[in-house]
């Protein structure tokens, strides 16, 4: 294993990676070795952390000791999961060269606090090529880990048969529910690409109240989640105000609270993924504009764009079409698409963008806001593509 470099090609075929996550069900003793990984794991990256920088400050160098360095003076390291311990050295590694490289975009790696809520450690599987088993694994209805043996887990979805799995990331969440996630690495199968025609391409429009409006005229149901949630969270969140921090119903309530959290984030998800999917599969090619969320959501009063998920949407879209050879285009943020007619291609800029429709004062068009700028980015995205 090498970082830096990740291997993407076998024999010229590209290398896909695919995740399963499952909860899984330790027992506790189990959970017991677990949390013990979880501390090693921060212990260990707090010490590879100092030494490397009183290393820095004295000679400009990366270097980090290896684990074994560690295992001398601090004995329980040895009950930890040692492959999650050379994880560490690994990440800690990338980490730093991330950081030396573009310290603009990467920062410096920092101390882990053991209040940190969520705890996650990485463990390589070893493959024994039939002379004996991997060291992770699924069996039966479980999953072995090492030092933590097998562990009864829920497998709504297998690997396929030539897919090689090349690590395991064990996770508690801050409502204390554990989960497994397998990555997985296969060569991609090269799908026919697809030449798209206007009558097979979308254009999406990000859109606040709808999530998205599209060129067809049709608009996304409203992620209904947040709104429904929302008021349930800030009541909740006010009566944890009135509380005694620390008291016995501060805790039960605060629990409830991350529950809900939980709750919201993996509707989200599942919302971001069925629908493009349903999108992926119906069209040939989807343009979106490449709009700069975060300062979008800064600017609006109503409405957090990020918290409509619509990042997590347009990148599950854009590997759903992808891998079957058909086109995501990214239309550039700057091209003109709201305020243009798109049947005659006249700039009406005393356009008032509050208003729901325009009429085009050169042809006369009645014009949905939305609609027609959706029109706009599915024919900026289709000239992009013959250019
Ligand atoms: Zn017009």
């Amino acid at each position: 294993m090498s970082f830096g470099n990740k291997k993407t090609e076998i024999e010229g075929r590209e290398l896909r990676y695919t995740a399963i996550k499952v909860r899984i069900y330790p027992t506790p003793e189990q959970a017991e070795i677990m949390e013990k990984t979880f501390d090693a794991c921060r212990y260990i990256w707090n010490r590879m952390l100092t030494d490397q920088q009183e290393f820095y400050a004295a000679t400009d160098k990366l270097f980090i000791p290896t684990p074994a360095r560690y295992k001398k003076d601090a004995p329980f390291l040895k009950e930890a999961d040692s492959q999650a311990l050379v994880a560490v050295h690994q990440n800690i590694q990338k980490a730093f060269l991330d950081f030396f490289s573009d310290p603009k975009r990467y920062h410096h790696p920092s101390f882990k606090k053991k209040k940190d809520r969520i705890c996650t450690y990485r463990t390589y599987c070893h493959h024994y090529h039939g002379k004996a088993p991997d060291s992770v694994r699924i069996e039966g209805n479980g999953i072995v880990l090492p030092k933590v043996k097998w562990v009864r887990a829920k497998l709504h979805r297998r690997p396929l048969h030539w897919w090689t799995l090349q690590y395991a990331t064990v996770m508690k969440n801050a409502a204390g529910k554990y989960y497994c996630s397998l990555l997985y690495q296969y060569p991609a199968k090269q799908p026919e690409a697809k030449r798209p025609a206007p009558e097979t391409t979308l254009g999406l429009k990000y859109s606040v109240s709808h999530f998205y409006v599209d060129s067809e005229g049709r608009a996304a149901d409203p992620p209904r989640w947040m709104a429904e949630a929302q008021p349930k969270l800030d009541a909740m969140r006010q009566r944890l105000s009135r509380m005694v921090p620390g008291s016995n119903n501060y805790n039960k309530l605060l629990q409830r609270i991350r529950l809900l959290h939980e709750h919201i984030a993996n509707q989200r998800l599942d919302y971001a993924h069925k629908e493009s999917r349903r999108i992926a599969n119906a069209w040939d090619a989807v343009c979106v504009r490449t709009d700069n969320l975060a300062e979008m959501s800064q600017r609006m009063k109503y409405g957090n764009v990020m918290d409509s998920g619509f990042g997590r949407f347009k990148y599950d879209l854009e590997y759903k079409l992808t891998r079957q050879g058909k086109q995501y285009i990214s239309v550039d943020k700057a091209t003109p698409t709201s305020q243009t007619c798109h049947r005659c291609g006249c700039v009406n800029t005393a356009m008032n963008r509050r208003n729901k429709r325009w009429t085009c004062p050169d042809c006369g068009a009645v014009l949905d806001r939305e609609v027609n700028a959706a029109i706009n980015i599915k024919n900026a995205g289709l000239a992009q593509l013959s250019a």
